[in-house]
């Protein structure tokens, strides 16, 4: 048994990417993509890479200097992902992990991963236990202009989509229907669709409008109120004929557990991030096999075509894809479905791309 490689050196280079489709949602607006492009340098021939999403430019800065400040911890140790997620826990016990702490610390697992990964040459599902399967997948879209948004959907079904997400709320019900109605006449009646309202509603506002929604057949309702109101959810989900989908800002398996026993949810779809990376993803994974909650990815393509392998509930792969502006090779949509590579995440940062976009 030969010892693994041991941490250099990490650095997180910001980088601004245009979106292919900038997204607009009823909590905001998204166009451009802010990420943290993250580079673990070992004593072998192998870099770890992985990205991590940062919502907003504002907070690219503190991320990369936060990495700067944090990264002795764990130079000069191995490689191992879950020793260094512990070594992180124990130093920032007091403090806590949420917030851009957390997310330099699950970047740093994600391309520990890529790296334990590429030092042995297997994709990164294939550590958590699965080899790379097609995992299907849903077109991500904001909330949807009529008047201009009608060749992209046509588009996305060319593709080989069999379902799409939409943003609702922001407006008056009348709206949504509206542009639930203009997606299910474009798409036509084979492919699912499912509704995100980004937090924007309350119990009583959400249960009206899913009401108004029913003749559309929709397949999830996504954060209809408030993602920390669990009992919320829970009141929504109860009433609903709709399916409850909700996960994306639960921070770790703490918060993920927590929303679980709340019985928050019919769906769950952690965010690969802000669970805590690889490491944080196969706690609740175990969680969610335990409970058999259908478990989906957000954003996220590549990490989370690894992870949703190793998930025994796998749902839906959410493809929202960010990163293919600064990859050399991005995860292609294949009979509606994206499958992992390798070695590790199988990708590859393409330089000339981020020098161009870097801030
Ligand atoms: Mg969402």
């Amino acid at each position: 048994m030969t010892d693994l490689p041991v941490i250099k050196d990490i650095r997180l280079t910001p980088v601004v990417v245009p979106l292919a489709r900038p997204m607009r949602t009823a909590s905001g607006a998204l166009p451009d993509c802010a990420l943290g492009l993250i580079d673990i340098e070992t004593d072998a021939d192998v870099v770890g890479q992985a990205y991590i999403f940062a919502y907003t430019p504002r907070v690219l800065r503190a991320l990369e200097s936060l990495t700067e400040e944090i990264k002795d911890v764990v130079i000069g140790k191995s490689i191992a992902p879950e020793e260094r997620f512990g070594d992180f826990q124990a130093t920032f016990r007091l403090l806590g992990i949420q917030g851009l702490l957390g997310m330099v610390i699950a970047g740093i697992d994600m391309a520990l991963w890529d790296a334990l990964g590429k030092s042995m040459n297997e994709p990164v599902c294939r550590l958590l236990g699965a080899d790379p399967r097609p995992i299907q997948a849903y077109d991500s879209y904001g909330l949807l202009d009529i008047s201009a948004d009608q060749e992209a959907l046509e588009q996305t079904v060319a593709r080989g989509f069999r379902a799409i997400k939409i943003k609702l709320g922001g407006s008056d019900v009348a709206e949504d229907v509206a542009r639930t109605a203009f997606s299910r006449g474009v798409v036509g009646p084979d492919v699912q669709i499912m509704v995100d309202y980004n937090q924007s509603l309350d119990v009583s506002e959400a249960l009206n409008r899913i009401e108004r929604l029913a003749e559309f057949d929709i397949s999830w309702i996504e954060e209809p109120v408030p993602a920390e109101d669990l009992e919320g959810h829970r009141a929504v989900k109860e009433a609903s004929h709709v399916p409850v989908q909700t996960g994306e800002n639960w921070w770790f398996p703490a918060g993920a557990t927590q929303a679980i026993n709340a019985e928050a949810s019919d769906y769950i779809m952690p965010d690969i991030m802000k669970i805590g990376g690889f490491t944080g993803w196969i706690q609740v994974a175990d969680v969610a096999k335990s409970k058999r909650l259908p478990l989906s990815s957000h954003a996220f393509v590549e990490q989370s075509a690894h992870a949703l392998a190793a998930t025994p509930t796998a749902h839906w792969l959410e493809y929202l894809d960010k990163a293919r502006p600064i990859l050399v090779h991005g995860y292609d949509l294949v009979d509606g479905c994206v499958t992992a590579r390798g070695p590790g995440l199988g990708i590859a940062w393409d330089q000339e791309a981020v020098n161009r976009y870097r801030i």
